[in-house]
């Protein structure tokens, strides 16, 4: 595999951040900062350190603690937001300060009332004060996509001459279609002087629907680097998704021959802890990460499903890191399942942590039948945060209820293929699942339904687990 290699920068605790409804505060965004070095993101862009004392903290945290990937902070082209963006990073084992200035004249007129030679030195400037810091600097030239182009070429230009080794142009409007895009990176590429030592790098929006699309033409012409988000998240109508990228090239290398480092196994845990932290549940139909992203329900999809999954799956959901549906959680399910699948929900515990989460768990699988993971989840935030004691588990003071948090896939069909190989028709659909809230599920104390809407495998069944069915002992 000597595939380009595409550096995944992941702005989910920034520019995800700011959109609505999906603010954290910093643990929750130390948490997902875990996640995402897990996943094998490249670089986390962990805030903005200068717009809040929160943001910096946040970034103060996650560049303390998260030693592998590139920690970024966001700066405006001031000497005081690029110093306070490196005060943020200081125990970064690999900080990167990431400086932006808008360049489109519409900015410069009605945003920063500058002239484009100011915009030019105010970049330059910024970029070269930056430098003498940190050797990693990224510049964007915000609005890139609707700047003057000889104009933008003298800014990157610029600012690679300064000392900018990554050059980030964004469609901060989600403006462009994808052989305009394409078309961009190509022509940067030819007229900019010093361009082939940089890192050229994309971040779309998705304003018309058209981010993943327009990244990927970026890649497709250069592009080395790729700004995206969890879920697709960020201002207005949103990124490009990490999960719809990194895909695309994994299930597409005819096509898209470039490589990750993102653990694509990873993506679904990724994507429900970021659901269940900002309680913004994924959209059903989500490409990837959405609950009915594998599901079939038309009954001829049905039938080559069970023929042969090649007939409607272009990617298996283990593949992304679906969980299995078959491993059904009860009072009889030993540590070794509880932690796995802890872990599928993107949670790794020590051994006394995972005590402590079994300890409640057994409280809590003892009055009712089957723990769902939206209960396993609760569970696990109280266990974090050290919120309540074992009994309250399924006491008043939740949190959230388990409708806040996103329902595993209904993988109907390939599970049932997968654990009998039988073609019953017990597969409920995804939507009669999804509408159930009136059902068991919603009662506490009862049964809850199965989510995926048929008898479940019993862990009995699972004779090869040597399962330690005693926490404490
Ligand atoms: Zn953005």
């Amino acid at each position: 595999m000597d595939h380009p290699r595409i550096v995944i920068f992941d702005t989910t605790l920034r520019d995800g951040e700011q959109s609505p409804g999906c603010s954290m505060n910093v643990s929750e965004k130390l948490h997902l900062a875990q996640q995402l070095d897990r996943l094998g993101v490249d670089v986390i862009e962990a805030g903005f350190p200068i717009a809040s004392d929160g943001d910096f903290e946040a970034v103060q945290r996650i560049a303390a603690t998260i030693r592998r990937p590139i920690i970024a902070g966001l700066a405006r082209a001031c000497t005081g937001d690029v110093d306070r963006a490196w005060q943020a990073l200081q125990g970064a084992a690999h900080p990167r300060i990431h400086v932006f200035l808008a360049t489109s004249d519409i900015h410069l007129k009605y945003k920063l009332r500058i002239s484009r030679e100011k915009c030019l030195e105010q970049a330059r400037d910024a970029v070269r004060h930056a430098k003498l810091l940190c050797s990693d600097v990224e510049f964007s030239p915000e609005d890139a996509t609707r700047t003057d182009v000889p104009f933008l070429c003298q800014v990157v230009e610029a600012v690679i001459a300064a000392g900018a080794t990554t050059v980030n142009i964004p469609d901060t409007v989600g403006y462009t279609m994808p052989e305009e895009y394409g078309q961009l990176i190509q022509t940067l590429r030819e007229k900019v002087a010093g361009i082939d030592k940089v890192t050229i790098s994309t971040h779309c929006h998705n304003d018309l629907g058209l981010a993943v699309a327009n990244s990927l033409a970026g890649v497709q012409n250069g592009a080395r680097q790729v700004e995206c988000t969890i879920n697709g998240i960020g201002e207005r109508a949103g990124n490009a998704s990490l999960e719809e990228i990194v895909m695309a090239m994994r299930v597409r290398p005819d096509r898209y021959a470039y490589q990750t480092a993102v653990v694509s196994e990873h993506l679904y845990a990724s994507s429900q802890m970021l659901s269940e932290i900002t309680r913004v549940p994924v959209q059903p139909n989500k490409a990837i990460t959405g609950r009915n992203a594998f599901a079939h329900e038309a009954g001829i999809h049905q039938d080559g499903m069970l023929k042969n999954p090649l007939t409607y799956e272009i990617m298996t959901p283990q593949s992304v890191g679906v969980p299995d549906s078959r491993l059904v959680l009860g009072k009889h399910s030993g540590r070794h399942a509880l932690a796995l699948r802890c872990e599928q929900l993107g949670h790794q515990f020590e051994r006394r942590e995972l005590d402590e989460v079994y300890r409640r768990f057994v409280v809590l699988a003892d009055r009712i039948k089957k723990v769902q993971d939206s209960h396993l989840l609760e569970l696990i935030q109280d266990v974090v945060s050290g919120a309540v004691g074992p009994d309250d588990v399924t006491g008043q003071n939740k949190k959230f209820p388990p409708t806040a948090v996103a329902l595993p896939f209904p993988r109907a069909i390939s599970a049932v293929a997968g654990a009998n190989g039988n073609a019953n028709s017990d597969d409920t659909h995804p939507a009669q699942i999804s509408g159930s809230a009136g059902q068991e599920q919603a009662r506490p104390g009862a049964a809850p339904a199965n989510w995926f809407g048929r008898a479940p495998v019993p862990l009995a069944d699972h004779h090869n687990e040597q399962e330690d069915y005693l926490w404490g002992v």
